[in-house]
């Protein structure tokens, strides 16, 4: 997440090309499950992020009308593995990966959209991928990895053809509650207090309250079988909350 293609320069260094402007604060809540805190944690990154994150007690699975279906302790789960369920404001995560990537030696160039890779053949045994970025500027690389996002351009050239992702049919709406207004409230207050994960299961529907962060709480609501049209009239409604759609790639 976050950084775009990686290149890796003889003598190990990584350039990171993103497209983007600048690192901005992006995104709503992220949760990261235990497998991923352990690749987070290789990378000696565990006490940088636990100052940024909510450790949430259990995930509780609740009937749209209010019945407790299941739960899962979260921390007595962790401590079985290993490796804690967190959640995290996705900019703090962000910023948190670029440091540690900029503490092991990687630079970052932004506003660096990667168009075309090409190869330079420098002898019988010594090829090198060559970036070529929008305005024409050109990076040169031992290795190119992509990590272009869900409309990868790399993958497009990797695999010679046009690879848009599908539209699933799915929508998820997220909201942003703050948490200052929420302490206010005595039924939204415990949410505050006693970090739980709260999934709410309705039919072709369900409402997600992953994340009760620093200053913010977040609320993902996915609905189901929005075939396009139904699709294209809700992206007319009027709504504050961020709004998704679900795309999945092909297979
Ligand atoms: C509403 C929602 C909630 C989610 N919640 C969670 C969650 O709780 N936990 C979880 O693990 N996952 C979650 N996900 C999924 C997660 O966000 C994605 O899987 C993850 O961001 C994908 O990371 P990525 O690096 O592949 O791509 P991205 O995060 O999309 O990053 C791609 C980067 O590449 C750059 N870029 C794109 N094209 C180019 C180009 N041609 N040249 C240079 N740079 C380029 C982009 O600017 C961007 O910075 C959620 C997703 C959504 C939509």
């Amino acid at each position: 997440m976050g950084a775009a293609i990686s290149i890796l320069l003889a003598g190990h260094n990584v350039h990171i090309l993103e497209a983007a402007a600048e690192i901005a604060e992006v995104g709503a809540g992220i949760q990261v499950l235990p497998n991923s805190a352990r690749v987070l944690f290789a990378w000696g990154m565990e006490e940088a992020l636990a100052q940024h994150a909510t450790r949430p007690k259990r995930c509780n699975y609740i009937h749209w009308k209010g019945r407790r279906i299941s739960h899962m302790n979260f921390h007595e789960y962790a401590d079985e593995l290993g490796t804690p369920f967190w959640d995290f404001h996705r900019a703090n995560l962000h910023m948190e990966l670029l440091n540690r990537a900029k503490e092991l030696g990687a630079t970052l160039e932004t506003s660096s959209r990667v168009e075309e890779i090409e190869y330079e053949y420098l002898s019988a045994d010594r090829t090198i991928a060559v970036a070529v970025l929008e305005d024409g500027r050109k990076r040169k690389a031992d290795l190119i990895i992509g990590a272009d996002g869900i409309n990868s351009r790399c993958r497009e050239i990797l695999l010679g053809r046009k690879d848009p992702p599908v539209l699933t049919g799915d929508l998820a709406y997220r909201l942003l509650l703050n948490t200052e207004d929420m302490v206010k409230d005595p039924e939204l207050k415990p949410f505050i207090e006693d970090p739980q994960v709260n999934y709410w299961m309705g039919p072709d529907a369900h409402a997600g309250m992953p994340h009760a962060l620093l200053s913010l709480a977040s609320q993902l609501t996915c609905l189901s079988e929005l075939r396009p049209p139904r699709w294209k009239a809700l992206q007319h409604g009027s709504s504050r909350a961020g709004r998704h759609a679900c795309w999945r790639k092909h297979g």
